[in-house]
């Protein structure tokens, strides 16, 4: 950044310096060679001014003579001339001499200026000139017409003035009143001093001034460190020197500057007069003009540098000033998103970057109140979602609870394809499979009448079927077993699902079979007896019968009333006892007592078992039902008759140990299978023996046995081998049921024995 704006304040100045150095030195240059050349045309024109001024002179001396020749012919008083030659000479320090030649050609007379001292030529110095050109050919002019030589070497005596000096001669025709030639009167100037008239042409060190006349001679005006020196020469050694520079003023035609690396030539054309034509021209050396450039340059270069590194430091503060905000300013808009809207940057100043701060800051202040709404926002919400979660949570458990400790086995099947998605652990534990295993499982696996079952199934997505009274279903270990289902259909995650409740109906069925087994049973006990005590009632009725035959018709008819009597009591009991009877009629009752009246209704004469009665003698009383009690015995009695055969023996005793009595029916019967040993106090019960030694019976004898004993906090249990016997033992708490008592481990065969 800072390096940026260094770099846009440089690269402007150095550009502009490299363009200005560029151009100063074309433009100075230029602007040199012009002013050279303006300097060189005025020089040129001064030239020619200063040849008219000495054209004027001569016209007026030539005009002098003529006057004083006039009268006097060929006698003209020379002082007079000599004096007006003075006068000239003294006007124009530049002539160095005046003189007048006659029209032979001789010096008649002549004024030297010899450095300011005027000399006149003694007349027997004076020369003949007849030889010389400039005679002959200003003889050659017409009066009033000014002849100019060329520019030409100094001849003294007749030998060329040493070191060469140039001279240049301005000659008029001198006429007598009839327009003859008299004679010239002429006025030569030294090169150098036609140069002198241009010494206003400035002239710096090495500037060389050079006048060139159109006959290859040339006159030069240098200047060195300390003076001005002049130099006549031929323009040979000019352009031994100078050649190429010589070559190009001649080429500009004239007038015209060049500028080389080397020199600047300025040339101009001087018109002396006498169609002749010279050239000025103006020599510096170009290191002169290009150490100005140079200069220059430096100067520009250092002012340039200083400006370059001023903007440098001035960017170099700007940029640390503008940075500095804007650094600032940064930070703080990482800080903001990264969450952190404290203390926005205070930029004082009221440009773009106040402003920009401002809204920054405002920008902050608004986001922070945002967030903060957002995060009010979103703790309520949250509270809100935490609030359904847990109650979605709860009614979720409570359903899954209700779900999962329902006790029939509930079912959901997916209806397409009817694989199993959910089951309660009844329904695994009914179908004998691990709660994990049922997953995978389908319909068609637990089912053994699969083409029904779908069949089924088609007509509960109808909604025409929800109930099945009865099917067959298969356990894991294929085993099958009856039951009712109920079903139904609801949609879930888009699907529709089939749910099932399935209840094993096998006990139900067992239940009705046994009860339709009794009822069949029951049918045929109580038919025995009352087909008995209707034919001998009606016997009795229709004969004449005696009184001892009808005593002992009428005691077949009693005991088949208390046989039948006994079937309903056992029948009346035990629905009383499953209705729930609170032991309303419990008292004290002698077991002893209660044993001898079994003995004695069982064992009478027409028995035909030996009942022997074994009781311990002060057995305690039993607190509990005297009836119940009876009937209980009484069953387990009519059983040992039952299926023992005829002249064996029914032992009925009783013992009583450690707070408990033990009544004890022992017979020398058929016995019961070891398999069964429980199985026989289940209600309806009855073991098949079959064939001729089926005995009537309800199956509802030991159940009554086994609920009498409940009740009175007591059991009954059995112990027998097949072929030799049974025992039965009804144990019976002496304090009744409800009531602390000491456990009892021991066998009662131990008491018995
Ligand atoms: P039931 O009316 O058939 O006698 P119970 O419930 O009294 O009904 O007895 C059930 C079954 O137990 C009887 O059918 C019988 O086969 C068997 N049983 C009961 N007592 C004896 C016994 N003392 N000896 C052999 N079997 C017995």
């Amino acid at each position: 950044m800072v390096l940026a704006f260094m770099a846009l304040a440089l690269l402007p100045l150095l550009a502009l310096d490299l363009l200005v150095a560029y151009r100063s030195e074309e433009i100075l240059g230029r602007r040199v060679a012009q002013e050279l050349q303006v300097e060189v045309e005025t020089g040129a024109e001064a030239l020619e001014v200063y040849l008219a001024g000495i054209r004027r002179d001569l016209l007026a001396l030539a005009r002098f003579l003529e006057r004083r020749l006039e009268p006097r012919a060929e006698a003209p008083g020379w002082e007079e001339v000599q004096e007006e030659f003075y006068r000239v000479l003294q006007a124009e320090n530049a002539y160095y001499q005046v003189r007048y030649l006659d029209s032979r050609g001789m010096e008649r007379i002549r004024v030297n200026n010899l450095a300011g001292r005027l000399v006149q030529v003694p007349e027997s110095e004076l020369q003949d000139k007849a030889d010389r050109y400039y005679w002959r050919e200003a003889m050659q002019t017409a009066p009033g017409e000014v002849y100019l030589s060329h520019l030409d070497a100094n001849i003294e005596y007749g030998v060329p003035e040493d070191p060469l000096r140039l001279v240049v001669r301005l000659a008029t025709v001198v006429a007598d009143g009839a327009g003859r030639k008299r004679g010239v009167v002429i006025i030569n100037v030294f090169g150098d001093q036609l140069l002198r008239a241009l010494t206003p042409l400035r002239a710096g060190s090495g500037t060389r001034v050079i006048l060139l006349g159109d006959n290859r001679r040339f006159v030069e005006m240098s200047r060195s460190a300390t003076n001005l020196q002049f130099v006549s020469g031929r323009q040979e050694i000019l352009e031994a020197e100078l050649g190429a520079a010589l070559a190009e003023g001649s080429s500009l035609g004239g007038n015209g500057a060049s500028i080389g690396r080397e020199r600047l030539v300025a040339e101009a054309a001087v018109h002396p007069g006498m169609d002749r034509q010279w050239r000025l021209l103006k020599i510096v050396p170009g290191e002169q003009l290009f150490s100005e450039i140079t200069g220059l340059r430096r100067t520009l270069a250092f002012f340039g540098l200083l400006i370059g590194l001023g903007a440098a430091l001035l960017a170099l503060a700007a940029a640390r000033q503008f940075s500095r905000p804007i650094r600032r300013l940064s930070r703080y808009a990482l800080r903001v998103a990264e969450g952190d809207f404290s203390s926005p940057p205070a930029i004082g100043s009221r440009d773009e970057l106040g402003r920009l701060a401002g809204s920054l800051a405002e920008m902050g202040r608004s986001l922070a109140e945002s967030r903060d709404r957002l995060v009010d926002w979103n703790l309520s919400l949250q509270q809100e979602v935490d609030r359904k979660v847990a109650a979605l949570r709860e009614s979720e458990e409570r359903y899954r609870l209700i779900f999962s400790s329902e006790s029939d086995a509930i079912l959901i099947f997916e209806a397409e394809t009817r694989a199993l998605v959910e089951a309660n652990r009844a329904a695994a534990e009914l179908y004998g499979y691990a709660l994990d295993e049922f997953a995978g499982l389908c319909l068609e696996d637990l089912l053994c009448d699969v083409e029904q079952g779908r069949a089924r199934l088609a007509r509960v997505l109808a909604g025409t079927l929800s109930r099945i009274e009865l099917t067959y279903h298969r356990k894991k270990d294929g085993s099958v077993f009856p039951a009712e289902v109920s079903a139904g259909t609801f949609r879930w995650g888009g699907k529709l699902m089939l749910v099932g409740i399935v209840r094993d109906i096998s006990e139900r069925l067992e239940i009705d079979r046994m009860k339709d087994e009794m009822l069949a049973a029951v049918s045929h006990e109580m038919r025995t007896p009352l087909t008995a005590m209707m034919g001998f009632a009606e016997f009795m009725l229709d004969n004449p019968v005696a009184e001892a035959e009808a005593r002992e018709y009428l005691g077949i008819i009693l005991k088949e009333t208390d046989r039948l009597h006994g079937l309903i009591d056992n029948l009346l009991s035990f629905q009383r006892l499953r209705a729930g009877y609170g032991g309303d009629g419990f008292a004290g009752v002698s077991l002893e007592q209660l044993l001898e009246e079994v003995a004695e209704l069982f064992g009478g004469p027409s028995s035909r078992r030996k009942l022997v009665l074994d009781c311990q003698e002060g057995l305690p009383a039993v607190h509990g039902d005297a009836e119940l009690l009876r009937q209980a015995v009484g069953n387990l009695v009519s059983n040992a008759v039952k299926y023992s055969p005829p002249g064996t023996r029914v032992t009925l005793g009783a013992r009583a140990a450690e707070g408990w009595v033990t009544l004890r029916v022992e017979d020398q019967g058929q016995g019961i299978p070891p398999a069964v040993r429980e199985q026989i106090f289940d209600r309806f019960f009855r073991i098949d023996r079959g064939g001729s030694k089926r005995v009537g019976g309800t199956g509802l004898g030991l159940p009554l046995v086994k609920e009498i004993a409940r009740l009175h906090g007591g059991r009954v249990r059995v112990e027998s081998s097949e072929g030799e016997g049974s025992t039965f033992f009804l144990e019976l708490p002496v304090a009744g049921p409800g009531r602390p008592q000491p456990q009892r481990e021991s066998s009662s065969e131990a008491e018995f024995a």
